[in-house]
């Protein structure tokens, strides 16, 4: 997608922090962290959100969950963090590039 940000970072035509890559996924500090530990994990294939996924995804999908406990293990937040998909504008969807959140390292931050 032209104008999406993530598949920018994909492409390495904008900087990002890396923290993991492969022929499907990049994992990525968040720019603007909400946790001590805050990192993004992503597909490099544009699904615009979770609602957006396909069988043909579920693979892929999977393995940004698997990608994200290796690094929160290698983060050290393995037995603290918690993984979130937002979707949609009003779900605080910013973003129209799917991409889970892994926030950790404080005790219980987070309301739910
Ligand atoms: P959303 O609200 O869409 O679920 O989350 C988007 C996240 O992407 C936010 O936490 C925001 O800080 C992060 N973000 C937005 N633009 C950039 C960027 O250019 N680089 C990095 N590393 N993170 C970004
Ligand atoms: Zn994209």
């Amino acid at each position: 997608m032209n104008d999406c940000i993530f598949c920018k970072i994909v492409a390495g035509e904008i900087p990002a922090k890396k923290l993991y890559e492969d022929d499907d996924v990049v994992a990525f500090w968040d720019i603007a962290p909400q946790a001590p530990v805050h990192f993004l994990v992503i597909p490099k294939k544009h699904i615009a959100g979770p609602s957006s996924v396909t069988e043909e995804d579920e693979k892929l999908i999977g393995k940004l969950i698997r990608i994200a406990g290796d690094l929160a293990r290698e983060n050290g937040v393995e037995d603290c963090y918690r993984v979130i998909f937002n979707n949609g504008a009003k779900a605080g969807q910013v973003v129209f590039h799917i991409h889970l959140h892994i926030l950790g390292g404080k005790d219980k931050p987070w309301p739910i």
